[in-house]
């Protein structure tokens, strides 16, 4: 037993002495694209890519995957279906997938059918699941922890950046490049034009999950609101709307019920963090002292990552406007579609809101999807170049994942060209689910 004991001593106690060299080596990978922000829009991307067969590799600054839809808590899948109880699928690829795959799963998935459209709820643990492994399984090269620290353009052309990680520096030479980080941050440093709100910020949320809810003591969202309304100012809380929906039969709730900026300079940002959870705090105590037969008793399960909305986009060669929103505008290039109302977000105390009627369908051109000054990118999710307004209403994740498919497509179709000269028949061709399929 004695020399056991020492054995397993001597085995834990053994270590190397490292020491760091001065300049060390960079790691560097090669693809043909490079998909930067693995969000719904970015994740679309990457599998469009590698089903392709292209070299795909997938970055992100956060520690896992799945951008704001797994990790900010966002919960519901909105802007998949078209107007009405009973709407048609808007987009198809990837969201067939997670709803096929998620649907199989006991409560993973619920679909809830309102009188405007259909919005589908879901569990973000399960859907963190099935992308880790849909990911592994398509054969994509991940890059996690890693943040764009140098762009290298040449011309019109991005040849490689150079991304710093917790673990050193890695370069990526890739031919064509996906700009999916929501903040258009991979355009921006290369120095290429972008937009941010003209008119002041428009507002993220710190979404949180309340556990120990009686679903049956649900309040009306109306009610809610009302009380809210009211008593806001007493709870010190900058938003008066907001909601916090119960998921069917898991005795947990979704509050987003606050309004933080979202700045993009670094200080400014991290103090927003704190002040996005101070105040979603102040909210669960509005909940629990107002509605306490619902929310007495909850708890914090779980902060989100802070749900950021809308920050800095690209300059587009076409920029999708309000007007072309309302009108349902039908591009000779359109590769997205939703119906999803006018959700602009633009002050503290609440948001626009303007639905549209149930035939009603928009659409997203290829050109807002392409820098103007660049040959080998594209831009796919909240980083596309609409007006604020009309941003507001294709930045939900059912079109975030067409753009995202639409930019591999592109990028597939352009090869060592410009993604300004491809054949656009091909490219409706290959994205048709996305715009013209009404089943
Ligand atoms: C509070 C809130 C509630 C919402 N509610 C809904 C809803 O109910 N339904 C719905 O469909 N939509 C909703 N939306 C909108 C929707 O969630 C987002 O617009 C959508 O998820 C954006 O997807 P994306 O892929 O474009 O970007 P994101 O999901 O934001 O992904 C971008 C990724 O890029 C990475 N990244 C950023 N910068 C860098 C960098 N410099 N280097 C490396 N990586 C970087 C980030 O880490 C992130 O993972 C909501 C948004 C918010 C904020």
């Amino acid at each position: 037993m004695g020399s056991m004991e020492e054995h397993n001593t001597s085995t834990v106690a053994t270590s190397t002495c490292i020491v760091r060299h001065v300049r060390p080596a960079i790691r560097s990978v090669e693809a043909d694209v490079c998909v930067v922000g693995s969000g719904a829009a970015g994740l679309s991307a990457a599998l469009e890519s590698a089903r392709m067969g292209r070299r795909t590799i997938l970055v992100d600054s956060l520690p896992v995957l799945g951008g704001q839809a797994v990790n900010s808590i966002i919960g519901t899948f909105c802007g998949l279906f078209s107007n009405g109880s009973h709407g048609y699928q808007f987009t198809h690829g990837i969201a067939d997938q997670i709803l096929a795959d998620l649907g199989k799963e006991p409560d993973a998935l619920h679909y809830q059918r309102g009188p405007m459209t259909t919005v589908v709820y879901y569990d973000e643990v399960a859907l963190s699941h099935w992308v880790d492994r849909t990911i592994r399984a398509s054969g994509t090269t991940v890059l996690l922890n890693a943040v764009i620290d140098r762009v290298l353009v040449e011309g019109r052309r991005i040849r490689s950046v150079e991304f710093a990680t917790r673990w050193g520096r890695v370069r990526v030479d890739a031919t064509g490049w996906i700009d999916a980080t929501g903040d258009a941050a991979l355009v921006w440093q290369a120095g290429w034009a972008c937009r941010e709100p003209a008119n002041g910020p428009v507002f993220g949320t710190q979404m949180v999950v309340l556990e120990n809810i009686d679903e049956a003591h649900q309040p009306t969202r109306e009610k809610l609101s009302a009380r809210l309304a009211a008593l806001a100012g007493d709870y010190g809380l900058v938003r008066r709307e907001g909601l916090a929906f119960v998921i069917p039969g898991r005795c947990i709730a979704a509050m987003n019920m606050t309004h933080v900026e979202t700045p993009l300079d670094p200080l400014a940002a991290s103090a927003a963090t704190l002040e996005g959870r101070d105040q979603a705090n102040r909210a669960v105590r509005f909940l629990r002292e107002q509605f306490p037969r619902c929310f007495g008793a909850a708890r914090v399960r779980a902060y989100g990552f802070p749900g950021i909305r809308q920050t800095r986009w690209i300059v587009g060669r076409q920029q999708l406007t309000l007007a072309d929103v309302r009108a349902g505008t039908r591009f000779p290039d359109a590769v997205a579609r939703t119906a999803w109302p006018v959700e602009l977000h633009d002050h503290g105390s609440g948001h626009v809101w303007q639905t549209f009627a149930e035939d009603h369908v928009h659409y997203v051109p290829l050109g807002s999807l392409l820098p103007e000054e660049a040959d080998n990118v594209a831009a796919a999710g909240r980083c596309i170049d609409a007006d604020a307004a009309a941003l507001s209403s294709v930045r939900v994740m059912g079109p975030c994942m067409a753009t995202g498919a639409a930019a591999a497509h592109a990028l597939d179709l352009a090869g060592t060209g410009s993604v300004h000269q491809i054949d656009i028949n091909e490219l409706a061709r290959r994205v048709r689910d996305n715009v013209e399929r009404t089943d």
